[in-house]
């Protein structure tokens, strides 16, 4: 899960880290007043989506008395911001940050984030923070430090000296840097984190250190041992279909397409993805209703992908390796009653049983395509979703 800057800000002064002083609307109205309440004589206003480079795209605003901070607030608030990161139809903005205004003598960056081949986490940090650190990571990577950390004992003493060395940050006293990383590295793990990032990090020209950007994802498998980041989730957009996967703990994943993909194991369900695209066809979703899938999420999982309404076909691809194909096969069946769905289902099973699985599927008078093979099932569904033609 991704946390907006605000979320994630919040983390960050729990753990006695600075960050501005702010606070989030979701109304222009209410610009004017938070203006006021902050006290200072400029303040920023931060649009509030789950993308970064918002700088450059004109998602942060510099405004100095109450009314104009309600005048930018309104011009911003309902229009899309397009970064970078957020493709051509950008990101709708719903909050808005409106902070002190901080004046920076020096932008850092710092992240920590796992590194898959060391199997570790990594901090990575550098002088030349601020928004031009992607062109720096090109054009001089010498800058940018990493530093593999260890997961159960923290940064070790020697790795902190060598870092604000390697660094030369011009920071008196270096202790103030190094109980920062020690506190984001706290941070990082007690949060479940798989992103940490604060870009910039800066040194304000009363020489403190204070985090003026903040961009935290939480590893989505850890957080059922986290019911405080519950009340998050209000704020996230989840389309219906996701706040049920939630709901029923489904690894799912909403795409822009309109193939409704309900698979078991992750594998297959990527090259049942696949070979939806080979055929011309664009996937719904990524759905894993695991390897051993009970009749019960079988039935969950029809319901998250037929709330999505742009499916227009859908295909189950399903392997019966532990499970039998006819268990699953009645599972369908039964999901289709109950569910009762009003778009083409083309169904592909493979494995133990699949003969008596079959004749289960064509004798049960419900409007299911059976597919020998996934590359007809994929050519039938790819159809199916474009004209409603059915190639049996
Ligand atoms: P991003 O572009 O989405 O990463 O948004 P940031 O929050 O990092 O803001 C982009 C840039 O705006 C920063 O690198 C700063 O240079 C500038 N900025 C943001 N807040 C302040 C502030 O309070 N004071 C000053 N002087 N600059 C700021
Ligand atoms: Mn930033």
């Amino acid at each position: 899960m991704k946390l907006y800057e605000f979320q994630a800000k919040n983390i960050l002064k729990n753990y006695g880290i600075l960050v501005p002083q702010g606070k989030v609307i979701s109304s222009s109205d209410d610009a004017p007043e938070v203006f006021r309440e902050i006290g200072c004589a400029s303040c920023v206003i931060k649009a509030q989506i789950l993308a970064g480079g918002r700088g450059k795209g004109g998602g942060i605003q510099f405004v100095n008395t109450p009314s104009e901070a309600q005048t930018i607030a309104s011009r911003m608030f309902g229009s899309s911001l397009v970064t970078h990161q957020t493709g051509l139809k950008g990101a709708e903005i719903k909050y808005l940050l409106i902070e002190e205004a901080v004046s920076i003598k020096k932008e850092l960056y710092l992240a920590i984030t796992i590194d898959r081949s060391l199997q570790m986490p990594v901090l990575i940090t550098s002088t030349e923070g601020g928004m031009e650190i992607e062109e720096i990571a090109l054009r001089a990577p010498e800058n940018i430090i990493r530093e593999p950390l260890d997961i159960l004992f923290g940064i070790h003493p020697f790795q902190l000296r060598r870092i604000t060395s390697k660094l030369g940050i011009p920071i008196t006293p270096s202790s103030k840097f190094t109980n920062l990383l020690i506190k984001l590295f706290d941070v990082f793990v007690k949060n479940d984190c798989s992103l940490l990032e604060i870009n910039p990090l800066v040194i304000t020209s009363s020489g403190e250190l204070c985090a003026l950007d903040a961009k935290i994802e939480i590893d989505d498998n850890a957080l059922y041992r986290h019911p405080e980041f519950e009340q998050f989730t209000q704020y996230q957009d989840f389309s219906q279909a996701e706040v049920l996967a939630r709901r029923y703990r489904l690894s799912y994943i909403s795409l822009d397409g309109s193939i409704g993909c309900l698979v078991n194991g992750a594998g297959l369900a990527m090259a049942t993805m696949d070979m939806i695209k080979l055929h011309g066809g664009e996937p719904a979703n990524f759905l894993d209703v695991g390897g051993d899938a009970s009749l019960e999420q079988i039935i969950q999982a029809f319901e998250i992908i037929l709330s999505d309404y742009r499916v227009k076909a859908i295909l189950v691809n399903i392997f019966g390796g532990i499970m039998k194909c006819d268990v699953i096969a009645s599972g369908i069946i039964q999901a289709v009653k109950e569910v009762g769905i009003h778009v083409p289902l083309i169904v592909r099973l493979e494995g133990t049983n699949v003969n008596a699985a079959r004749k289960l599927l064509n004798e049960s008078g419900l409007n299911i395509i059976p597919a020998k093979d996934m590359k007809s099932a994929a050519d039938a569904v790819v159809k199916a979703s474009n004209n409603g033609y059915i190639d049996r």
